[in-house]
């Protein structure tokens, strides 16, 4: 039975170009959408850009330009991660979108009719670099550590959401596991905050103090602060005020994937948000780590900032995926390093990926004239061997262990370049052609595999090892595409182009 699927990235702030630790967060709900694809679930997988907000309007004002203008021209940059990195999403929300607005202020009125919006007056110093209020035990030599700036004393009138009112609920969903933080540890540290009782959240700013953002429905002097603009993104992306329909289809969010440093915001603003809305809760929350570039932080003086674009064009969309995928643990801070990269793009890829791939073509070329030969076709070993392969890693995939999953992708090529050196198929041409064709009908069903595998990792590598094979990649019986034998006798198969082709260094 099909089920639906949704799944979520965070939305980035369009102040700066898109870096790879984002890029990597798209990749990963890439994987998840493609596969709940593949599987024949009804997945929606949604991104986009946070786009209000003082930093914005500051730098527009900078630039000379409307802040709309300056969003629309970096926002540009993020939609066009599509392309580069191959994604599939099914929709990019800008939180400027008009629809949204509407959605976000929808449900603002609703908090708002539950008692949970209240005004109240505040001072406190406030750092515009972290456009938020600081506290003085957080200064370092009466500086904002972050931003390396004095504060600014301010009195503003906010509404506030009462998200203390919702403490004890929102811990005792994450505690039960009815809403799932993964990885555990984050699980703990959020319970650990939530321990000692949320307390309530400044939800608006004053007009004369921030323009660039969603008007507070029945209050011309306020609009709205990140949470209610930001946050609501996950249900009006996918029609929540516009299209109910839709948005029955696929709310609650199976997984929202996030980057560790928002982890509080979403599980616990967001949850207390849709609490007092009456809005259903997501399943899940999913948390990734950061990445290090050389072993250290990255950073523009230290000239370590890795662009995703720099590597797609050089080593293709699959490569950087590949490599983001394998290279760094899913839920966990990892490096990346220019050798490392070449190593693994060199070895993984052009050798255990694409050398099989090649070997196993050109020898049905040779042997059976491009056709898929007619042979006993070894149910009895390598069918079993193949399911084992299959429940392994969509084991990994459910667990959100992309890494493992790619890690037993990357052991059944070895596992099939293996058998093409035991068997030696170019001995067996001398000798007996019946085990030959037994052989290189059971190396074609392995890379036919092997293209199902990479699927939802290296979707154009997938596909072409598929079209070699003339074996369709969308609309498939996941059942049925699964099982030992698949592959038709005398089906024509291709020569395939090297599928990692060397990479030549520049000369220095
Ligand atoms: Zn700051």
């Amino acid at each position: 039975m099909s089920k639906k699927f949704y799944v979520t990235t965070s939305i980035a702030y369009v102040n700066a170009r898109p870096h790879i630790g984002f890029a990597m967060e798209l990749i990963q709900a890439d994987v998840l959408a493609r596969y709940h694809r593949m599987i024949g679930d009804d997945t929606f997988s949604l991104t986009g850009t946070d786009e209000h907000g003082m930093k914005l309007e500051t730098a527009a004002k900078e630039q000379g330009l409307e802040p709309k203008q300056l969003v629309d021209m970096n926002a540009a940059y993020f939609k066009e991660l599509k392309e580069v990195l191959n994604l599939s999403y099914d929709h990019f929300i800008r939180t400027t979108d008009d629809y949204h607005e509407k959605g976000a202020q929808k449900v603002w009125t609703l908090m708002n009719e539950q008692g949970d919006i209240y005004k109240d007056s505040y001072e406190g110093l406030y750092c515009i670099g972290c456009e938020a209020f600081v506290l003085e035990k957080d200064l370092v030599d009466g500086k904002c550590p972050n931003h390396n700036r004095v504060p600014e004393k301010l009195r503003e009138e906010n509404y506030f959401f009462k998200l203390s009112k919702y403490s004890d609920a929102i811990g005792k969903k994450i505690e039960t596991g009815e809403l799932k933080i993964f990885p555990e540890s984050k699980k703990n540290e959020i319970l650990y905050v939530i321990k000692d009782g949320l307390k309530d959240v400044s939800f608006s700013r004053p007009k004369k103090i921030l323009k660039w953002g969603i008007d507070v429905p029945n209050d011309p002097d306020q609009v709205m602060y990140v949470w209610c603009d930001a946050l609501s993104n996950y249900i009006t992306g996918i029609g929540y005020g516009r299209d109910e329909e839709q948005f029955k289809r696929y709310w609650p969010a199976d997984v929202h994937l996030i980057g560790k440093d928002i982890l509080r915001f979403h599980s616990a603003i967001w949850i207390g948000m849709l609490m007092s809305a009456g809005i259903e809760l997501p399943k899940a929350i999913y948390v990734h780590g950061f990445i290090t570039s050389e072993g250290k932080k990255m950073s523009k003086s230290l000239n370590n900032v890795v662009d995703p674009n720099e590597y797609v064009d050089k080593y293709g969309a699959d490569a950087l995926r590949y490599f983001l995928l394998k290279e760094i643990p899913t839920v966990d801070d990892g490096d990346f390093s220019v050798e490392r990269f070449k190593v693994v793009y060199g070895t993984e890829l052009a050798n255990n990926i694409g050398n099989l791939v090649s070997r196993v073509l050109a020898m049905t070329g040779k042997y059976f004239e491009g056709k898929v030969p007619e042979a006993v076709k070894s149910e009895d070993v390598l069918g079993p061997e193949v399911m084992k392969v299959w429940k392994e890693y969509q084991e990994a995939v459910n667990g959100f262990d992309l890494k493992k999953a790619l890690e037993i992708v990357a052991a059944f090529a070895s596992y099939a370049n293996k058998f093409v050196d035991d068997t030696k198929p170019w001995v067996l041409a001398k000798e007996n052609t019946q085990d030959l064709a037994r052989v290189i009908y059971a190396l074609l069903e392995m890379i036919r595999h092997l293209s199902l595998l990479l699927l939802p990792f290296l979707p154009a590598t997938s596909a072409k090892i598929s079209s070699y094979l003339g074996q369709a990649t969308e609309n498939l019986d996941f059942g049925k595409a699964i099982l030992w034998g698949g592959l038709q006798f005398g089906q024509p198969v291709q020569k395939a182009e090297p599928l990692f082709a060397r990479v030549e260094e520049p000369q220095k």
